[in-house]
């Protein structure tokens, strides 16, 4: 049963110009665990039983989902192709194609910063976490010798994968959430909830905006809370924000913090503390954009996003003691630099 933790914003008075359908919509707020945090959906609708009905629906989907991408799940459908699909061309569904796919194309254009199939580097990385000690020279290149995408084989008309080096393994931690809030987003739209919201940790995806504002308000988490804290928000509409950053997971051996991310051209975790936050049409790139380009060298990554549609970037990094920052054109005001 999900919990409906708000249901206010009716009372606020209400601009005239909104429609007669607008003025009779109120606000509703769901949130559950899952894909080991926590999701949470804002929407407006007319009333409670439409309003948790679409949300019910919406998590049940991020359920069905996280069945198919989870990797701690043995029995999910990823784990059953890592098994299975370095022998032969495993069929998968529509959804793990659809999100290997989108894996591939983000791997392309970050030239390999993003890679899906980092997965035995991020073993590593949670082994590290364990023992304290960071890989020797050759388990890190056993593991680097597995990871790359272009080993990873898509066939669009028989829908099947095939993984072409024994041992390879694939992580979706970088861009499932935000595939996750896409879908979500859509199912709450076909159910004529246009007025949304979907949070999945960092990743959140953006509908038509609350009644008789010109966009959702989304705080940007960065490490530098000179502006304030949170640092800065930004008002978006019909679009999705993403922040990866290292702040909040990491290992420190010897003095040394190594975040989750992971650069595949080194194997190991990013060092320096650093957040990177991407706006783009949907979840499923902002979200992998922005693990790509915490670890591209920052101008790479303004360059990547300023030749995208859609797409923007603002990234903060440590310089000696304090921050920089580094904001792509397009960015919207809200946050220092932005236009
Ligand atoms: P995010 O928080 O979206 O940046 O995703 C980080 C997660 O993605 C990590 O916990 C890993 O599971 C996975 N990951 C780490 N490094 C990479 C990488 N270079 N490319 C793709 N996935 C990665
Ligand atoms: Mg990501």
């Amino acid at each position: 049963m999900l919990m409906n933790l708000a249901l206010g914003l009716s009372l606020i008075p209400l601009p005239c110009q909104l429609s007669a359908r607008d003025a009779l919509l109120k606000h509703y707020e769901f949130s559950l665990p899952r894909m080991g945090t926590i999701f949470r959906i804002e929407l407006y609708a007319p009333d409670d039983a439409t309003a948790s009905k679409a949300a019910d629906a919406a998590f049940a989907r991020a359920e069905e989902l996280e069945q198919i991408m989870s990797d701690y799940r043995e029995d999910s459908e990823l784990m059953r192709l890592a098994r299975e699909g370095t022998s032969a061309p495993f069929p998968v569904s529509d959804e793990l194609y659809d999100v290997l796919a989108k894996s591939i194309r983000i791997s392309e254009l970050s030239h390999g910063a993003f890679d899906v199939t980092v997965g035995p580097l991020v073993e590593l990385w949670r082994n590290t976490r364990t023992t304290g000690r960071l890989p020797d020279a050759s388990e890190l290149a056993r593991a680097r010798a597995l990871v790359d995408y272009r080993n990873l084989e898509l066939d669009a008309a028989h829908r099947t994968v095939f993984l072409k080096r024994a041992g390879m393994k694939l992580d979706l931690g970088a861009i499932g959430k935000g595939y996750a809030a896409d879908q979500m987003l859509a199912l709450l739209q076909s159910r004529g909830i246009r007025q949304a919201m979907v949070v999945a940790g960092g990743e959140v995806a953006l509908g038509a905006p609350p009644p008789g504002k010109a966009g959702w308000k989304v705080a940007i988490d960065t490490p530098d809370t000179s502006t304030g804290n949170p640092p800065c928000a930004i008002l978006l509409r019909d679009a999705a924000v993403s922040t990866s950053g290292n702040s909040r997971q990491f290992v420190e051996v010897a003095g040394k913090r190594y975040s989750h991310i992971i650069d595949p051209s080194t194997g190991l975790g990013l060092e320096g503390a650093a957040s990177t936050t991407v706006i783009a049409r949907n979840s499923t790139t902002a979200d992998a954009l922005a693990t790509a380009l915490s670890v591209m060298p920052v101008a790479d990554g303004i360059r990547l996003a300023e030749s995208l549609a859609g797409v923007a970037g603002y990234m903060v990094r440590q310089a000696g003691n304090g921050w920089k920052r580094y904001v792509s054109r397009g960015f919207p005001k809200g946050c220092p630099g932005g236009q």
